[in-house]
Parts: structure tokens; C-alpha cells; sequence
């Protein structure tokens, strides 16, 4: 199968072709069309299956403020009106959620403004889950990134690098997600701001992902991945499920994310492309 992005790279050549079918524009039309095809060349991935990277989203999911995520209410049953529909309330990082750059900064994007072309893009995986179960507040480091890349080359451009730290597996036990302590401290692992910042410096990756409840790791104070990340621009995902499914490297990952206007992020359905 073509990725979206392939086919609309196809069909967007091809109806500039449609477009410049008129008599006066023929001679434009070997220029024009050109360019786009050959675009389109490098965007070609294939994929055989797809991999559900999205908890089930529920009142009962942990969050970070200890208050339930989502509360449904009944407003119309099938029986009684001939429908069933629910009202939501919900918190916007709650679940498996997108952070907008709008979220850490003044003026980043919220996020119906981010484009829909940075939401799909290849997905690389790194599997720290031997050191997360020695050390519950492990941070993803700079040699994690260094030995995903000896074995699987250079990380591609414009993707998202994903920590897969075995988190995903608690998710049914709020004291163990958490890590709450009787202090109220946080203890889940998290990505080094050293390794953050190398990946905004000398790599070019659009997202970070975490299957824990931040990208700073439980104990912070200070949110250093947050407030740099952020507010350059990328996007951050939380509470990511099923990373121990995909491969390394190769696959490709989809973002649903609503689009709520002046949202500062929220619940996605995350889809891989294996
Ligand atoms: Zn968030």
C-alpha cells in the first residue's frame, strides 16, 4: 500500500496536469509537472500493517493532576430518544495526547495550526526498557541515541524518535505508572534535555514521544525538555502504547489529533505503519 502522503503527492501532480489541459497552457505543462513528480520520488513508503500506538482513553486512565482525564454523561439514550450521544469533559493531556508548542510558550503553535504533513512521519524507537527497570526515573540519554543509530544509520529526517521504556505495561496500576511517592513525588522515566537538545541541534526530528506521563522524567521540577522542545516549534507525545509492537526503524507514524481550535494539544489516535 501507498502512504497518504505518496498518493496525494500523485494526485496532486495530476491535477496540475488536468489544470493545465487548456490549449493556451499545453506548452507550460512538461515544466510544471516536472518538479512535483520528481518530489514525489522520495516520499514512496510502503506498509503491510498498522499498529494501534493509543491506550484506551477512560475516567480511570492515571493523569498528572490526579483528577480523572474525561468524565462522559449520558445526555441521550437510544431507547428513551432514539440515539445515543454523551457530552465530554476533558482534561487536553490526558491519555495518549499530543503537546502543542502553544503548551510551553507564548506564542507557538496551538493545534489546529499544526500542518497535517508533519503529523505523519517515520518513526524511530528507542529501547531503553532494560535501564527503566533498574531505575524508574531513567532519563533517555545521548548514547541511547548513539547506539540506535550504530545499528540502525543516521535518524531520518523530519521524524519522531520514541522512547519505549516498558511504562506502557503499568498502565492499569496508577501507583506504579505514577511512581507516586509519599512525598507526592513523580517517578517514571523521561528524556535527558542534553539528549533533547542534540536532537533539535545536529538531527532533524519533528516529534518526541514517551510512553510515560512526560517527556521530563518524573521527578522534575523544571521541565527542561518541555521548555525547549516546545517552543521550537516540535511536537511532543505522552502515554504512547504498544512501542514493544513496532520495529526500530522503518515504520511510520500517523497522528490523529483533533482539530480544536487554539487547543494547546489533546488526545490522538496514534497509528503506526509497519
Ligand atoms: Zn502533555
Amino acid at each position: 500500500m501507498c502512504v497518504p502522503g505518496c498518493q496525494e503527492a500523485v494526485r496532486h501532480a495530476l491535477s496540475r496536469r488536468g489544470f493545465f489541459k487548456g490549449a493556451a497552457a499545453a506548452s507550460f505543462a512538461a515544466t510544471a509537472v516536472a518538479p512535483d513528480l520528481a518530489l514525489a520520488k522520495p516520499t514512496v513508503r510502503q506498509f503491510t500493517t498498522t499498529v494501534d500506538l493509543t491506550h484506551v482513553m477512560s475516567a480511570a486512565f492515571p493523569t498528572f493532576f490526579g483528577v480523572p482525564g474525561i468524565e462522559m454523561e449520558k445526555k441521550f439514550d437510544l431507547k428513551k430518544d432514539g440515539f445515543n450521544l454523551y457530552w465530554w469533559r476533558i482534561v487536553e493531556h490526558a491519555g495518549t495526547h499530543l503537546d502543542a508548542p502553544i503548551h510551553f510558550s507564548e506564542s507557538g503553535a496551538t493545534a489546529e495550526k499544526i500542518p497535517a504533513d508533519t503529523l505523519v512521519v517515520p518513526l524511530a524507537v528507542v529501547d531503553v526498557t532494560a535501564k527503566a527497570a533498574q531505575n524508574p526515573d531513567y532519563l533517555l540519554r545521548r548514547e541511547d541515541l548513539a547506539a540506535w543509530e550504530k545499528k540502525h544509520r543516521r535518524l531520518p529526517d523530519n521524524c519522531c524518535v520514541a522512547m519505549h521504556s516498558g511504562w506502557a505495561k503499568h498502565v492499569g496500576d496508577a501507583a506504579k505508572f505514577t511512581g507516586k511517592d509519599s512525598a507526592g513525588v513523580f517517578h517514571f522515566p523521561g528524556v535527558d534535555p542534553a539528549a533533547a537538545e542534540w536532537l533539535m541541534k545536529e538531527r532533524k526530528v519533528l516529534g518526541l514521544a514517551v510512553d510515560t506521563l512526560s517527556l521530563d522524567n518524573g521527578p522534575s521540577k523544571d521541565f527542561k525538555v518541555h521548555y525547549a522542545w516546545l517552543p521550537s516549534g516540535r511536537w511532543g507525545l505522552e502515554n504512547v502504547a504498544n512501542l514493544d509492537k513496532v520495529p526500530p526503524s522503518g515504520a511510520t507514524l500517523v497522528v490523529g489529533l483533533a482539530k480544536v481550535k487554539d487547543a494547546t494539544g489533546g488526545p490522538a489516535r496514534l497509528i503506526a505503519l509497519v
